[in-house]
């Protein structure tokens, strides 16, 4: 990149729009739960972070705080971009983590149970956050690829991290491990609470979301479902 390039990323186009333009050129969704990270360029996450520093400070200005002399938020509009583009929602901004497949040498074929797994993630209404475990179930056959039991954590995190819906959240995630572990079925649970109703709304501190997707034979055969419902120590 040329110096006067650079000049003009400067003091021109803000980062999002260009980031924004590849998106709409390739035809890529990039609602809150999509992954967008193979159109950000090496460094321009740095950039987002400057851009997002600038309009969180213009959202506290606007919440009439002042934090020219509060010395309690004068750093939080650069604190809070930081958690969302590098903590919270780095799910949308950073490439999947990288999973070794291993063949199935063992030709396991019995029902196999992840979890829980504790997942973070915060909805797309409000940005609350969404707290709760996650149960995988795994019906491998000779062809299934294996993956570590730490994988299945990776990959629940990197899907969670984004502002989500539940529903939603695990289909993406079921769609995910389908792609990489290709098994006779796969079967999902997710319990959270939402703090958006605990916060603010209906003040319900207690109510939890439950949802599940079953896919392959978890959908054919009940008694299979039944098992793995069975196996899943949930304590309502
Ligand atoms: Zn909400």
């Amino acid at each position: 990149m040329s110096h006067t390039e650079q000049l003009d990323d400067g003091e021109g186009t803000p980062v999002s729009v260009k980031i924004r333009e590849r998106l709409k050129a390739a035809r890529h969704r990039f609602h809150s739960n999509d992954n967008i990270a193979e159109f950000i360029q090496p460094g321009e996450l740095e950039l987002l972070l400057d851009e997002v520093t600038a309009k969180m400070q213009g959202v506290l200005d606007a919440m009439v705080i002042d934090t020219a002399n509060d010395h309690n938020t004068e750093d939080t509009a650069r604190r809070v971009a930081k958690m969302y583009l590098r903590e919270v929602f780095a799910g949308r901004y950073v490439k999947g983590p990288t999973v070794t497949e291993f063949p199935n040498a063992e030709h396991l074929n019995e029902l196999m149970i992840v979890g829980p797994i504790t997942v973070r993630s915060a909805c797309s209404h409000h940005f609350c956050p969404v707290i709760g475990k996650i149960w995988i179930g795994v019906m491998p056959n000779e062809h299934t690829n294996v993956i570590g039991l730490s994988k299945y954590a990776r990959l629940a995190e990197w899907i969670m991290g984004r502002p989500q819906i539940q529903e939603e959240a695990v289909v993406q995630l079921a769609d995910l491990i389908q792609e990489k572990t290709q098994p006779d079925g796969l079967a999902i649970v997710m319990e959270a609470s939402h703090y958006c109703m605990a916060w603010r709304g209906v003040k319900d501190m207690d109510s939890k979301m439950i949802n599940s997707v079953m896919r392959g034979v978890f959908l054919k055969d009940a008694n299979l479902r039944r098992e793995f419902l069975s196996l899943i120590p949930r304590k309502a």
